[in-house]
């Protein structure tokens, strides 16, 4: 049985393995399959397969889009998308930028509860091109001795709730999707049913599907049993696939490739219902 991996993050976004050392690490770990999904990014793909191909590790290109409505964050993976696509490079361009005036934002925020850091401590932890996020003003908050860890900065400063926090722009949820489509791509919604403020609902789900979603990604760290139970009623009524995935972030999280899988029969699926875009448009 093939073991398969589809979300993954490299330092192309918050991850602290390149996007070659993380294949290598798939393979330690025993994967067959791996599938890169930075945040907002598609830059860690070719470093990626041609680390794949000296490994013997299949990888799948994908990216993890940032979609928000109503104040909620709600992340789309997407697979084999074609990574030229204009709503793709316009849209990841957009929100990339504003994830980058937020880390001013939420520096301020904290410097002002008198938690000392600052924007060029932040961005000292930001790789060259990498998509910023949370995770790198945590990197800088350890590097200034303030925590120990990731885990410890978001537990403290920059978890949802948390006064600090503030958002950045992203595209609404359902035009993502569309968009997807139109660009040849695979839709899977990550963790829906997360922690906040990741926490999708029933009526997204259903609006998500009518829009042309093809997966849940239903066996998640985030997910306790219930979440796991509410994502495969609504796979099983709207006809979706069900992914299972690590979202490994390397040594910045504790999770571990290859801790939750995916079915060979519904990657094959997913394969499938990919389209050329620049065949079929
Ligand atoms: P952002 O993209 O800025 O909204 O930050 C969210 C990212 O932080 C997600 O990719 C999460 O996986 C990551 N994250 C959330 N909680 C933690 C944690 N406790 N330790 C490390 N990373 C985390
Ligand atoms: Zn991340
Ligand atoms: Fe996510
Ligand atoms: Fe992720």
């Amino acid at each position: 049985m093939q073991r398969i991996d589809l979300h993954t993050h490299s330092t192309a976004s918050d991850g602290t393995d390149s996007p070659a050392e993380l294949v290598v690490a798939a393979a330690q770990a025993g994967l067959d399959v791996v599938a890169i999904t930075d945040h907002d990014s598609t830059a860690g793909w070719s470093d990626a397969v041609a680390a794949g191909e000296r490994v013997g590790v299949r990888v799948v290109p994908g990216v993890e889009i940032s979609t928000a409505r109503d104040g909620r964050s709600l992340h789309l993976l997407a697979y084999h998308l074609d990574p030229a696509d204009l709503w793709l490079l316009a849209e990841t361009e957009h929100t990339r930028s504003s994830r980058q005036t937020r880390l001013q934002r939420i520096v301020d925020r904290l410097a002002a509860g008198g938690i000392p850091v600052t924007l060029a401590e932040v961005t000292a932890q930001v790789p060259p091109g990498a998509t910023a996020g949370r995770p790198h003003i945590a990197d800088a908050l350890v590097a200034g001795g303030v925590v120990r860890d990731r885990d410890e900065a978001f537990r403290r400063f920059l978890h949802g709730g948390s006064r600090y926090v503030v958002s950045h722009y992203a595209p609404d949820p359902a035009d993502a999707v569309r968009a997807v489509r139109a660009a040849g791509g695979v839709p899977v919604l990550a963790h829906p049913f997360g922690s906040t403020p990741y926490a999708g609902s029933e009526a997204m789900v259903e609006e998500l599907a009518a829009a042309g979603l093809f997966g849940l990604e239903t066996a998640h760290r985030d997910h306790d049993d219930a979440a796991r139970r509410r994502g495969r009623a609504l796979a099983v009524t709207l006809g979706l696939l069900e992914t299972g995935a690590s979202d490994y972030h390397g040594t910045g999280k504790q999770n571990r490739l290859g801790e939750h899988l995916t079915d060979p029969d519904t990657l094959a699926a997913i394969d499938a219902a990919a389209t050329d875009a620049r065949t079929t448009s």
